[in-house]
């Protein structure tokens, strides 16, 4: 063994020590580090050729890399979509780390049998029905990436033909529909071979980005043969919702596979008062909710909700002579992209054990509460609109000044980080609200400096 390797073993509960003596004191300076850090010149270090052991490396990456490293997990860092990581969250992922479990095979250990308990809380918490059958993927564009080629092999099917097997040439017209589609989907039919410039982008209702019902009929109605329909339950800029309900009716007329993003909204489904914006959810054929947004787990881990494991398992399928046949209680590894892939359920699970749906709904409603707030801040600031009312939990809105201004000036002082967007032609600010440890004194730091920026 490489001596450095032998020391580090030797000196391993050490070394966890300082790991953990080091991260408790991020954590306890998260509520003050920089929401933002403009990144640094980075000059590119030489591989080490002898290594230098675990706790020079720390040091070196406590000097070198740390101070450049934003405080996105904390409070008022509201670009995108950007949850952070509650502390059970964290010792899951620790774990993961720890165990480092290859969650692909049922062969030699339980993790998998965790990932699916941890599947069926997920279940239950966005009031999905038990013939739903969920995978654990990286994130939301591999959610959406994984329940589009499920779609796809069910256009396959209706056709007669296995897409898995023969390639998407074999579908001919693939018409996919949206209304304000997230920019992942795009990136998922370029991946799956359908194409970017095969979704038609279909009218929103006025003034708003839920899709036009009687125009999804329309189009449904001028497409030949089964198409496929992306739902969208929370739009990026103004959390709109398609009605669910009323587009899994239209498939009494036509034949769809209906995917839903619900990547971030699917978690209006834990607030009593905004339940109904997911009415319906449970109508659709896949869908993709990411959970290190508004489930404040650590990067990477969304999860894939489908009725038809069967075609994914079509799709994703890996037999080999040492591996099990899929059979009627596929391995993970005939469900995804991955083959080998980390327990990254184990955050997700410590989350949910420790917190329960009551205090996910408590994180939440309050993160709602403080979107509302900051909105109603935001429209009685001089030379600052809101772009849409606040529907859930971002805040839209444009300003006098330039919006590259604004964004850098909040960035500069720490205080905040907004992301830009376009929203209906008007080049705008978004503020998200999806981190557990925001409070109403964070939202007032971030106005405070919106309005200095504002009034200069
Ligand atoms: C964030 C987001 C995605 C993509 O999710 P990633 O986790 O970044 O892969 C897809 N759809 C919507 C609506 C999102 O908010």
């Amino acid at each position: 063994m490489d001596s450095r390797l032998a020391a580090d073993l030797g000196d391993l509960p050490d070394l966890l020590t300082a790991a953990r003596d080091y991260a408790a004191g991020i954590l306890a300076g998260l509520d003050d580090r920089p929401a933002a850090v403009p990144p640094p010149p980075a000059v590119p270090a030489p591989l080490p050729v002898d290594g230098l052991g675990a706790a020079k490396a720390l040091e070196i990456f406590r000097e070198r890399w740390a101070p450049g490293f934003s405080g996105s997990a904390g409070p008022r860092y509201l670009g995108f979509v950007t949850g952070g990581a509650t502390p059970a969250a964290l010792v899951g992922d620790w774990l993961t780390g720890t165990f480092d479990q290859n969650a692909s095979t049922r062969q030699d250990s339980s993790a998998v049998d965790l990932e699916r308990e941890t599947v069926a809380w997920l279940r239950f918490l966005f009031g999905l029905k038990d013939d739903f059958s969920g995978t654990f993927v990286s994130g939301a564009t591999m959610s959406n990436t994984v329940g589009l080629a499920i779609g796809r092999e069910w256009l396959g099917e209706r056709k007669g033909v296995s897409v898995a097997r023969q390639g998407v040439a074999a579908l001919g017209d693939i018409p996919v529909l949206s209304g304000a589609p997230h920019s992942s989907v795009y990136k998922a039919l370029s991946m799956i071979g359908i194409g970017r410039d095969q979704l038609r982008v279909v009218t929103t209702q006025d003034g708003r980005e839920a899709v036009d019902l009687v125009a999804l009929d329309a189009v449904l109605s001028q497409v030949s043969g089964p198409a496929i329909v992306v739902a969208n339950a929370g739009t990026v800029n103004t959390v709109d919702f398609d009605d669910l309900r009323a587009i899994a009716a239209l498939k009494a007329e036509h034949d769809f596979w209906l995917h839903v993003d619900a990547a971030f909204g699917g978690f209006a489904a834990l607030s009593p008062e905004h339940r109904h914006l997911v009415d319906g959810l449970d109508l659709a054929d896949s869908i993709g909710i990411d959970l290190h947004k508004w489930l404040n787990v650590p990067y990477d881990a969304a999860v894939q909700f489908t009725r038809r494991p069967d075609l994914q398992v079509s799709v994703f399928q890996n037999s080999a002579a040492y591996l099990t046949e899929p059979g009627p209680d596929p391995d993970p590894f005939h469900l995804t992209p991955e083959n080998s892939r980390r327990l990254r359920a184990l955050p997700a699970w410590f989350a949910l054990a420790a917190y329960g749906a009551a205090g996910h709904r408590e994180i939440v409603e309050r993160d709602i509460a403080l979107a509302h707030r900051f909105g109603d801040e935001v429209a009685r600031i001089p030379g600052a609109r809101l772009l849409s009312p606040v529907r859930l939990n971002v805040v839209c809105f444009a300003t006098d000044r330039d919006v590259r201004v604004v964004l850098e000036a909040v960035a500069a002082s720490g205080e905040g980080f907004l992301t830009p967007t376009v929203h209906g032609g008007v080049p705008a600010l978004r503020a998200a609200f999806s981190n557990w440890r925001t409070q109403a004194g964070d939202v007032d730091r971030v106005l405070a400096v919106l309005r200095e920026v504002l009034a200069s």
